[in-house]
C-alpha cells in the first residue's frame, strides 16, 4: 500500500463517525430543494461537529445502520473499479455510501421475498422502468394481491452516485447482450454489436443516463396514425405528469411539468465549465440553446433535467417501489427468472394462467388470478412470448417449441437510436474528477462532480433535412468529465486518450428506419435470443448521422471553445483510410459502419397495433392480440421509437397499463385529458 493511499484511508476512517450521525439526523429531517447549498454557519458548525467527532472516534468502528435489515451488500466498488484503481480509497467511498440513507437507502429498501404465494391476483414479469410503475399502481388497490418478479438482485450502492454511470454495465446486473450477423454496423467487431440492458431490480434505469425527455407531440401523432387510437400526446400527457415531480418549476414551465408524483425531475447540483462553454458555442454557431426540450422550445442545446433526487440517482423502482416497501399486497421475487408464461385453453380462448420461474435454483408455478403483465424489456419481452409459445408459428416450431398463438410480429420491428461518436482530446491534462475532495464534497451534501454524469447531461436536439423543425430527428450526446474510477478495459467507452483530457461528441438519429428482429436460438430459457438489429441498413439513417456529425464539426471552432485547443482523435480503421484524405460522406459512411456506437434505446418487438396489423403484437389496451389475461408494458410496445431519451415515456406506459387494468375492473378514475 503507498503512502498516499495510508492518508486516504485515515482521512476517511476519520470522517466516518461523524458522517454517519450526520446522514443519519438528516435523513430523519425532511430536505428542502435548497438544502444543498448550506449556509456559512451551517457549514462551519458542521466542521467543527466533524472535528470534534474525529477526535472522539475508535478508528476501527464500522457505522452502524439504524433498522434491523438494512441494505449494504451488493457488488462493491472495488468489484468493478480495475485494480490500478485506489483500492482503500474505494472501499471507504462504498462503506460511507452503503451507510447513508440518503444515498443507499440503507433502510428504505424493500424486503425480497424468500417464497411465493401459489396465487396471486396479477404477476408483473420485470422490475425495470415499465414493470416497477406497474407493481407499484397495482398494489394501490389494496384488496389485489400483485407479484413482482425480476431476474436480478437489488441495485448495489455505488449505483446510486450519478457518476457512476455505466460503472456497472459488463458484470453480473447486465445481459451483455450482443447483436449477431450485421452487414452495416459494429463490422470492427465482427458485425456484432454490444447491447447492454440493467439485470437488476430497476433494470436498466439502474444504469441509464436519467436524462428526462418524452419525445415530441409528432411522435405521438405516428402511433395514432398507424391504429393507436388514445395515445396522442393530448392523451399521454397526464400520464406523464401522474409521473413526476418536478423541482424547478419557474426556471421549467408549470403547465409543461408535473408536481407531485413519486419521480423526481431535476438538474444534476453541478456541471463541469465545459458544458456551460458547449452552451455558448452552440449559440454562437446558431444551433440555438433551451431551457427545457420538454417545454415549448423542443430544439437546441440544453443542460438536460434528469430523473434524480438532490444528487442521487433515482431508478424506477427506488421512485415507485422503495416508499411501498410495507405493502402487504405486493411481494417481489428477486433473482428469479421468468422462464415460461403458462397458458390454458377455455372453449376457443387462450388465457395465461400464470407463470414459471426459477428463484434460488428452485423452480415456481405461480398462478394469476387476473393478468400477467410482462415488462421484461425489448428483448427478453419477445424472448418470452416465444418461449411460451406465442410467435410465429413457423419459427416455434423449427427450435421445437408447440405454437399455441400464431402471432408472427413477436419480436420484429426491432429498432434502435443509432449513434457514431468522435472523441477530441482538450489541451489540459486528465485530472481526475473522483478525488477525496469531491468525496468529501458528495457525502456532505450531494453536489460536486459526484453528484452528476459530468457532460453527459448535456444534450441538443436538431432537425435533418428530411423532416422539419417541429418533428426533429437528431440528437446530440456528450461524454467526459465523469468522476469514475478507472474500469480498465471493461467498459472502453469510459477510457481516456492518453494522459490528456477526452471528451467525445455523438451524433444521434432518432428516427432510424432500419429494422432488425429477435429469434429463439434455442428453446432453452437460459440461452441468449439471436439478436439481429440490422442497424444503419437504410442509407437515410446513415445520412441522418452525418448531418448530426457536421453540427457537431462546428463547435470546437467556436470562440468560445477556443481555450481548449480541441483536436480530433484520429480513430480510422484501415477499410476507412482510402477515404481519409477528403473526410466527405464517403469517408464518414464508411466510419459509421465499423465504429458503430449503438445507442441503449431499444423498442418495437411487441408492437401494439389492432388485430387489422397482422404484424401487431399487442392492442393500444396493451393486451396481447389473441391471450386474454396477457399484456405487455415496456420499451417493446413502441410501435416506432420516440424522438428523444425513452425512459419516461416506458413510465408512461407503465402508468397508463395500470389505469387500462384499473378502468377494465373498474376499480378508478381515468385521469383526464385536458
Ligand atoms: C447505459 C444506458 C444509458 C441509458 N440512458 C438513458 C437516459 O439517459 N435517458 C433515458 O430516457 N433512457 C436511457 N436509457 C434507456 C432506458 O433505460 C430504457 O429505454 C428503459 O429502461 C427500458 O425500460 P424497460 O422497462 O423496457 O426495460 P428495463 O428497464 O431494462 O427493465 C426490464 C427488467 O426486466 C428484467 N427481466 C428481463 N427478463 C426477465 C425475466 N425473464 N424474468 C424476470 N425479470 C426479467 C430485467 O432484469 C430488467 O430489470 C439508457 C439505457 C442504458 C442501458
Amino acid at each position: 500500500m503507498c503512502v498516499e493511499h495510508l492518508i486516504t484511508a485515515r482521512h476517511f476512517a476519520e470522517r466516518a463517525y461523524a458522517y454517519r450521525k450526520r446522514v443519519y439526523n438528516k435523513a430523519t429531517t425532511k430536505r428542502t430543494p435548497q438544502s444543498g447549498s448550506k449556509t456559512r454557519a451551517q457549514r462551519t458548525r458542521f466542521l467543527k461537529t466533524r472535528r470534534s467527532h474525529s477526535r472522539k472516534m475508535n478508528v476501527s468502528e464500522v457505522p452502524e445502520a439504524p433498522c434491523s435489515s438494512p441494505f449494504v451488500s451488493g457488488l462493491s466498488l472495488t468489484d468493478v473499479c480495475s485494480g490500478n484503481s485506489a483500492t482503500l480509497f474505494l472501499s471507504m467511498v462504498n462503506v460511507l455510501a452503503a451507510y447513508s440513507p440518503i444515498i443507499n437507502g440503507v433502510c428504505g429498501r424493500i424486503t425480497p421475498i424468500k417464497r411465493p404465494l401459489p396465487i396471486y391476483d396479477f404477476i408483473v414479469v420485470g422490475g425495470g422502468a415499465g414493470g416497477s410503475v406497474v407493481a407499484s399502481r397495482l398494489s394501490e388497490i389494496p384488496n389485489w394481491n400483485v407479484l413482482l418478479v425480476e431476474a436480478g438482485p437489488d441495485e448495489p450502492v455505488g449505483m446510486q452516485i450519478p457518476s457512476n454511470l455505466q460503472l456497472y454495465l459488463n458484470t453480473e446486473l447486465d445481459w451483455k447482450y450482443k447483436t449477431t450477423n450485421e452487414s452495416y454496423a459494429c463490422l470492427k467487431t465482427n458485425g456484432s454489436c454490444s447491447w447492454p440492458r440493467g439485470k437488476n431490480l430497476g433494470g436498466c434505469t439502474g444504469h441509464h443516463g436519467m436524462a428526462y425527455h418524452r419525445g415530441h407531440e409528432k411522435d405521438y401523432a405516428r402511433w395514432v396514425e398507424m391504429g393507436n387510437e388514445g395515445w396522442s400526446w393530448k392523451e399521454v400527457l397526464p400520464y406523464f405528469f401522474k409521473s413526476e415531480d418536478n423541482k424547478e418549476i419557474g426556471r421549467v414551465r408549470a403547465q409543461d411539468h408535473g408536481t407531485g408524483g413519486p419521480m423526481t425531475v431535476e438538474r444534476f447540483p453541478w456541471q463541469p465549465q465545459f458544458a456551460w462553454d458547449i452552451m455558448s458555442a452552440a449559440k454562437e454557431v446558431g444551433l440555438g440553446t433551451t431551457e427545457d426540450l420538454v417545454g415549448e422550445n423542443i430544439k437546441g442545446f440544453t443542460v438536460a433535467q434528469t430523473i434524480s433526487n438532490n444528487g442521487v440517482r433515482l431508478s424506477t423502482a427506488r421512485a415507485f417501489l422503495w416508499p411501498h416497501r410495507n405493502r402487504k399486497n405486493l411481494h417481489v421475487a428477486l433473482n428469479a427468472m421468468a422462464t415460461k408464461v403458462n397458458t390454458k385453453k377455455i372453449l376457443s380462448k387462450v388465457k395465461a394462467d400464470g407463470i414459471t420461474f426459477i428463484m434460488n435454483g428452485r423452480r415456481y408455478n405461480v398462478r394469476a388470478r387476473k393478468e400477467v403483465i410482462l415488462a421484461a424489456g425489448t428483448i427478453n419481452s419477445p424472448q418470452l412470448l416465444l418461449l411460451s409459445g406465442i410467435g410465429p408459428k413457423s419459427h416455434l416450431k423449427s427450435v421445437g417449441i408447440r405454437p399455441v398463438v400464431d402471432l408472427p410480429g413477436v419480436g420484429e420491428n426491432l429498432h434502435n437510436h443509432q449513434s457514431f461518436g468522435v472523441d477530441f482530446t482538450l489541451s489540459e491534462t486528465n485530472t481526475n474528477e473522483l478525488n477525496i475532495n469531491s468525496a468529501d464534497m458528495y457525502f456532505y451534501n450531494q453536489t460536486g462532480p459526484l453528484s452528476s454524469t459530468g457532460l453527459a447531461q448535456l444534450t441538443g436536439i436538431l432537425a435533418s433535412n428530411y423532416t422539419t423543425n417541429d418533428d426533429p430527428d437528431i440528437q446530440i450526446f456528450f461524454a467526459g468529465y465523469q468522476a469514475i474510477c478507472d474500469t480498465g478495459d471493461r467498459i472502453p467507452d469510459l477510457k481516456a486518450d492518453g494522459n490528456k483530457e477526452t471528451v467525445r461528441f455523438t451524433s444521434v438519429n432518432l428516427q432510424a428506419l432500419s429494422r432488425g428482429r429477435i429469434t429463439l436460438a434455442s428453446n432453452d430459457p437460459l440461452h441468449h435470443p439471436i439478436i439481429w438489429g440490422n442497424d444503419l441498413a437504410n442509407p437515410q439513417d446513415r445520412s441522418i448521422m452525418y448531418q448530426g456529425l457536421q453540427h457537431i464539426l462546428k463547435l470546437p471552432k467556436a470562440n468560445a471553445m477556443k481555450k481548449y485547443n480541441m483536436k480530433m482523435v484520429d480513430d480510422t480503421v484501415p477499410e476507412c483510410e482510402q477515404y481519409k484524405k477528403e473526410m466527405n460522406y464517403d469517408y464518414w459512411d464508411c466510419q459509421f459502419r465499423y465504429n458503430t456506437r449503438p445507442e441503449n434505446h431499444q423498442a418495437g418487438t411487441c408492437k401494439m397495433g389492432t388485430s387489422s396489423d397482422p404484424m401487431a403484437v399487442v392492442s393500444p389496451a396493451l393486451k396481447v392480440h389473441g391471450v386474454d389475461g396477457l399484456r405487455v408494458a415496456d420499451a417493446s410496445v413502441m410501435p416506432k421509437m420516440v424522438s428523444g431519451n425513452p425512459v419516461a415515456v416506458v413510465n408512461m406506459i407503465g402508468e397508463r397499463v395500470a389505469d387500462f387494468i384499473k378502468n377494465d375492473y373498474k376499480v378508478i378514475y381515468t385521469l383526464k385529458a385536458d
